[in-house]
């Protein structure tokens, strides 16, 4: 078996955390190839060694004395080190560092120190090799990620070792010089790593203990889910669900392998697994729940609507000439809605309107705003009858008017759309009764 294990910030944070994921290497043999982020946040309060790496780098390309942030940033480091009682000394690396940033090696560069710096602290407490992201993951021109030649060194080198560390985020462009993914890359890493060495299971490890049904600032303790499809955490990421970065799943996904989500801080915990395809049935119908405020209606009326071809397409061509994207379109005979996040739209409201009435001659045009998007979603839903009607009832009883009810044609999802204030108790009312009374 081969594991790659991907560790977030908050699990490297500090010396007693490095700890604890040198015992989760350290149980299991299969665990051989590892890939840090950078020292996140101690407490509360504390910045992310990433983002003193942006401050720092910006105040050297502003020509100001940038070396106490330096400093402080080394601190960091060092803490790990003698906390951990290593013998290693980082001095020549921040030199070097010193150096790159006086001749504006560039924001990218100066990011990636972080991972750069844990990887060799990781690499030395383990006894593993480590090896330069920058030398085994490239970026074509167009900044784009290059499987093809990143697959053929990564693959050639990762087989020369047996254990290997390789810090997260980064890899370089043709020329060489270094480049992040964005941010909370090392997710992406880990996927790459793990496509690289067709490994077994991808385990990324953070500080909860897998994805939650709903978002826990929403719903107290809510439970945990045990197994999601790629699918489905697609759909509930989109509508804000967060622990894993999206671009993380392609890779893996590609070559069938499960990514297990788990708790530095619970290694007991199974957490999530993320896979392409189950026969497990989830406790509930549902999977999750996620949801988003702050978007828009614009409801479209024109008699004979249903006939005239080619309106949809007038309607939507005004969207797209702003750069406005929709999220969707539910429609009736006479009528069409345009659902657009409103931050977007807010500026360009009056362009539209105009622009639709030029183009397309509705009767009338009515904005809606500060309506929020919820989603519920689950591959349960597909097999059972009712789901909608439950959601339906659900939302009646909690006295929450639903202005739009829209079925995905993989009956994966159901989206509602609901006023900003019943964001809320919609999502509670909805998590009552497929999970606390279990319907
Ligand atoms: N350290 C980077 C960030 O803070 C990347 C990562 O943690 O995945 O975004």
């Amino acid at each position: 078996m081969k594991k790659v294990v991907k560790f977030g910030g908050s699990s490297l944070a500090s010396a007693q955390q490095f700890k604890k994921v040198g015992d989760i290497v350290r149980a299991e043999e299969d665990r051989r190839y590892v890939v840090p982020s950078a020292p996140g946040k101690r407490f509360n309060g504390d910045t992310k060694v990433t983002d003193m790496l942006y401050d720092c780098y910006a105040s050297a390309e502003e020509g100001e004395d940038f070396k106490g942030k330096l400093k402080n940033i080394k601190a960091r480091y060092d803490e790990i080190i003698s906390g951990l009682g290593l013998e290693l000394s980082l001095d020549s690396e921040f030199k070097t560092i010193e150096e790159n940033f006086k001749k504006h090696a560039g924001e990218n560069y100066a990011a990636s120190r972080g991972e750069y710096l844990n990887g060799i602290i990781m690499a030395d407490y383990l006894g593993f090799a480590f090896i330069d992201a920058a030398k085994v993951i490239f970026f074509k021109e167009d900044g784009t990620w290059d499987e093809e030649r990143t697959k053929a060194v990564l693959g050639a080198e990762l087989a020369k070792h047996d254990k290997v560390v390789i810090p997260g985020f980064y890899g370089s462009l043709p020329d060489g010089t270094v480049k992040t993914f964005s941010r909370g890359g090392s997710d992406i890493t880990g996927s790459i790593v793990a496509q690289a060495v067709h490994a077994d299971v991808y385990e990324n490890w953070t500080d909860v203990s897998g994805f939650l049904i709903v978002d826990p600032r929403i719903i107290k303790d809510p439970v945990g889910i045990d197994t999601i499809t790629y699918r489905e955490l697609r759909e509930l990421s989109y509508m804000g669900a967060t622990v894993l970065h999206e671009d993380a799943i392609f890779p893996v996904r590609k070559e069938g392998i499960p990514i297990n989500i788990r708790n530095t801080n619970a290694p007991e915990d199974n957490g999530t697994w993320i896979v392409e395809s189950t026969c497990q049935k989830s406790k509930y119908i549902i999977t999750g729940i996620a949801g988003k405020k702050g978007f828009c209606a614009i409801n479209i009326e024109k008699d004979m609507m249903n006939s005239e071809i080619g309106f949809g397409r007038k309607v939507l061509n005004v969207f797209e000439d702003n750069g406005i994207s929709f999220e969707h379109v539910p429609s009736g005979i006479d009528t069409m809605t345009v659902f657009v996040h409103q931050d977007e739209f807010m500026d360009k409201e009056q362009q539209v309107v105009t622009g639709i009435h030029r183009l397309a001659k509705p009767d009338t045009i009515d904005i809606e705003a500060d309506l929020a998007l919820i989603a519920v979603v689950g591959r349960g839903m597909k097999s059972t009858r009712g789901t909608a009607g439950r959601i339906f009832s659900a939302l009646a009883h909690a006295k929450v008017n639903v202005k739009m009810i829209d079925q995905g044609s993989s009956e994966l999802n159901i989206i509602i759309g609901v006023k900003n204030e019943d964001f809320e108790a919609a999502i509670e009312a909805i998590y009552n009764i497929f999970v606390v009374a279990r319907i």
